[in-house]
């Protein structure tokens, strides 16, 4: 007997029909994802070869990129990681548990903690899987605990709260009020936790660290945040909007990627030891799941202590993104009020969103994914950019020439709200 998904019997369950239904809902809705395949150029960042369906290829400026500094190619990073593969081979060969912690690892622990000012740090394998690991986990560890998630928290501690099954409030977005009243709705003596991030990285706003943690204070709350697009960023060494905001022994629980800014991949939790050992002994995706290749987490390590030395990148992300938000403006061009390093510009929907990223790449070379539902709410579809280091004043030039075009031709909303 062969399986055969089309299925043969009329009373069986036709599933390839469901599997059609399911991508032929998301085509209907505009937000079929197709993946631009590409290579980057390394030393020459932001480029890179883009390969059509056909076969063939051309060159494009990358402005989407969450490799926000380069790290990705920053010569000190290939070091290490070329000596790391030399000398340790491909993958870790285990479990945290079972031969799979290797000196890089301790090591990169070592530098995220002193990188957060905390005891301890404890790495994953993405920061998808440190927040769902870590937030189901401190529910386990601490029965009853209510958490307080703002709503627009990314999916990753979404599926943690989630996964962890206890009772949640959500909070509308960095609304400190409405945390406050759900707070004080809750039973004095539960057990609490207040689970935001620092830098919301689709609208590129920044939650205001400081008061959510005297709120969390006020009523014997824990805290957890996410700096997943602040790492690296923000602070005088990279520590984050935290480490900026002179906030890090008011949270918790640091939660970070090596994925974005550090350049790498992978994913940690950095808190006080006692926190970090808890949680160590009872997450399931960290205890069973092979541990970081050495590669990996030698070149995190690397990426990790040159940024802290090279405060001015920084500063020069922050004028790169100043100076394509304020170009954009004065073409008419809606970007979205965004205090950090993120550019976004509405669209207002998926149909034209998508069109105008693909024509973005196809006839000017310039690759913006387009961010649509579930990423965003409806209705908010957006382009989103990100300025590099690494970005030229004529780079900028041409990517705002194109979008001028593109806004006119595909009668996409202006500033002012008329349509070109
Ligand atoms: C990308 C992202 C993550 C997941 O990090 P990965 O290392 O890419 O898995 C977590 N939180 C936020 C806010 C993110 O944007």
């Amino acid at each position: 007997m062969r399986a055969n998904i089309a299925g043969a019997k009329s009373s069986a369950m036709n599933y390839r029909a469901a599997f059609e239904a399911a991508v032929a809902q998301v085509k209907g809705e505009g937000r079929y994802r197709v993946f631009a395949d590409l290579k980057r150029h390394c030393g020459d960042f932001p480029t890179a070869t883009w390969t059509l369906a056909s076969g063939a290829q051309r060159d494009v400026i990358v402005w989407c990129s969450n490799d926000y500094l380069g790290q990705g190619q920053n010569p000190v990073v290939l070091d290490a990681m070329h000596h790391a593969l030399d000398d340790a081979g491909a993958g870790s060969g285990g479990t945290r548990n079972i031969s799979g912690t290797t000196h890089h690892h301790v090591e990169l622990e070592a530098e995220l903690a002193d990188l957060h000012g905390k005891e301890a740090a404890l790495l994953f394998t993405s920061g998808y899987v440190s927040n769902e690991a870590a937030l189901a986990t401190l529910q386990r560890i601490l029965p009853g605990l209510i958490i307080f998630s703002d709503e627009l928290n990314h999916a990753s501690m979404i599926a943690g709260i989630r996964h962890g099954g206890g009772p949640r409030k959500i909070f509308r977005h960095n609304d400190l009020e409405h945390l406050e009243a759900l707070l004080k709705e809750a039973p004095a003596d539960a057990p609490k936790l207040v689970a935001f991030e620092s830098v919301y990285s689709m609208d590129g706003d920044i939650s205001d660290i400081v008061g959510t943690a005297a709120l969390a204070k006020k009523y014997g709350a824990m805290t957890y945040l996410d700096e997943v697009h602040a790492v690296g960023l923000y602070g005088k060494r990279g520590g984050g909007v935290s480490e900026r905001d002179g906030a890090t022994a008011d949270i918790d629980i640091i939660e970070g990627t090596l994925g974005k800014a550090i350049g790498v991949m992978g994913g940690y939790i950095a808190a006080d030891a006692v926190i970090v050992d808890a949680i160590r002994s009872h997450a399931s995706g960290f205890i069973f799941t092979t541990s970081l290749p050495p590669v990996l987490t030698a070149g995190a390590v690397a990426s990790i202590r040159w940024l802290k030395e090279h405060d001015e990148v920084r500063a020069r992300l922050q004028e790169r993104a100043a100076t394509l938000k304020r170009r954009m403006a004065a073409a008419g061009l809606p970007v979205m009020p965004s205090v950090s390093h993120i550019v976004p510009v509405l669209v207002g929907d998926p149909v034209h969103c998508k069109l105008v990223s693909d024509l973005l790449l196809s006839e000017h070379g310039i690759y913006v994914q387009p961010i649509n539902y579930p990423t965003v709410p409806r209705g908010t579809e957006r382009l989103r950019f990100t300025a590099t280091p690494f970005h030229t004043n004529e780079m900028m030039d041409r990517l705002v020439a194109a979008m001028e075009t593109l806004w006119t031709r595909c009668n996409v909303q202006r500033l002012g709200g008329q349509a070109a």
